[in-house]
């Protein structure tokens, strides 16, 4: 059996209208002698009736895992919606189609309620529904435990299951289909002149991806990657090639990529950095902080040590929390609302001199203040104010010259 796997996103599927252009994907797919495991999100965004933003304010923040599950429950619906209406709308166009939970279709997944990682894919149903149809529409972001409880997988979740279905079932393609035409060199939205990327290796993605560039869920190309599925993002709106993403082996497909300095700038906003000071002579201060945010659960990221501070960031929403928890064991604690982080991200870059200060000039010509910075071979961070985020996203794209590349190839 020929299979692709469409993955359709909430903008997609969000109006009659806008599923005219899913559908005909779909009937596209059918004509190149495919069967097509579909995937959606929930019909839009906030304030749709059925966006998961919107079922997500209808009940207080969960604080127990029973409330959690409760969670998962409620926002499980929009992806069924989904899923039901564009069966039902492809079989008034006479193509043979059945809708499927998460959980129908076999997605297996730890009781970790709102954040489930997926444990394996019982393919039997899928497969046993495409004896007698064409189309198999999947509501994407959920599973079940082993037990039959229903979960979700985490934010953005439905690129994920696309990814598990297409491994398990060992899917030609997983085709992304988004409201852009591919992934860019920045976020189209923040960067006017972003100009999109033909190929990318999963790796250079999944570090783009991590870094904030929300067009694919970074889980989704690791589970990719490991199953060896290519994955094209790809316009649900026009005829696109888009972005094809694939290993650096050029006999796969006979395409090269080039190794790019710099191949795209994301951002990520909405966080806080968080600054402990040191005692001096106080050498289990580190491992004593970083203990109690994880035994608090809380994850931290962009961490830098000193031998007078300790540096990182969480989330804007749990910050005080932290703060809170670090003051209780008479540490001196600030915390600077409001930072977003901004990457550079190629692989490029590495060994290569000069691409730090590069980044340090371009950022202090604008008048942009770097609160902190790290670097890896592929990745440089900086965080900034998030008032400045959109500044330094354009800056560092203008001075790596991503306006100007033609990243379009001819394959
Ligand atoms: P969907 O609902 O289809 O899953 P998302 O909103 O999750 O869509 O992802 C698509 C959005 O990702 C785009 O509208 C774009 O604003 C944003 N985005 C962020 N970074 C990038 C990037 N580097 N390239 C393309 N899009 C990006
Ligand atoms: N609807 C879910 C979300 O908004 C999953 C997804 O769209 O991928 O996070
Ligand atoms: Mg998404």
């Amino acid at each position: 059996m020929r299979l692709l796997v469409q993955k359709f996103g909430g903008t997609s599927v969000e109006s009659k209208e806008s599923r005219r252009h899913v559908i005909r994907k779909i009937k596209e797919a059918l004509e190149q002698r495919y069967k097509v495991l579909v995937v959606v999100s929930a019909l839009g965004r906030k304030p749709n009736p059925y966006a998961t933003d919107t079922l997500v304010e209808m009940v207080d923040p969960p604080k127990t895992k029973n409330e959690k599950r409760e969670l998962d429950l409620l926002m499980s619906v929009g992806e069924i919606i989904s899923s039901t209406v564009l069966a039902n709308e492809l079989r008034r166009e006479q193509i043979k189609a059945v809708a499927l939970t998460g959980a129908q279709a076999g997605l297996i997944t730890t009781d970790d309620y709102t954040e489930a990682k997926i444990k394996q894919v019982k393919p039997k149903r899928i497969q046993q529904e495409f004896k007698s149809n064409d189309v198999v529409v999947v509501a994407g972001f959920q599973g079940r435990t082993e037990k039959g409880e229903i979960t979700t997988i985490g934010r953005g979740g439905s690129d994920t299951s696309a990814a598990a279905f297409a491994a398990s079932l060992k899917a030609s393609y997983i085709d992304i289909f988004t409201d852009v035409n591919g992934i860019m060199t920045a976020d189209p939205r923040l960067v006017k002149s972003a100009q999109p990327i033909d190929v990318v290796t999963y790796t250079e993605i999944c570090n783009l991806a991590y870094q904030g560039a929300k067009v694919i869920h970074p889980r989704a190309v690791e589970i990719a990657m490991q199953a060896e599925v290519p994955i094209r993002i790809r316009s649900t709106y026009s005829k696109d090639f888009g972005t094809l993403i694939t290993t650096s082996r050029p006999s796969t497909f006979g395409v090269d990529i080039p190794d790019r300095l710099v191949t795209g700038i994301a951002h990520m906003d909405r966080i806080s950095q968080v600054k402990v000071l040191q005692k001096e002579d106080d050498v289990i201060s580190q491992a004593k902080v970083f203990a109690t945010m994880a035994e608090a659960n809380i994850s931290v990221d962009f961490i830098n040590v000193s031998p007078t501070e300790i540096t990182f960031t969480v989330p804007n929403e749990i910050a005080d929390y932290a703060a809170e928890l670090l003051r209780d064991l008479n540490y001196t604690v600030s915390v600077t609302k409001d930072c977003a982080k901004v990457s550079a991200v190629g692989a490029g870059m590495t060994g290569i001199p000069g691409v730090a200060a590069k980044i340090t000039k371009a950022l202090t010509d604008v008048g942009v203040k770097v609160l902190q910075s790290a670097d890896s071979h592929t990745t440089i961070w900086v965080l900034v104010k998030q008032s400045e985020m959109n500044k330094a996203v354009n800056a560092l794209h203008e001075a790596f010259e991503l306006n100007k590349v033609n990243h379009k190839k001819q394959v």
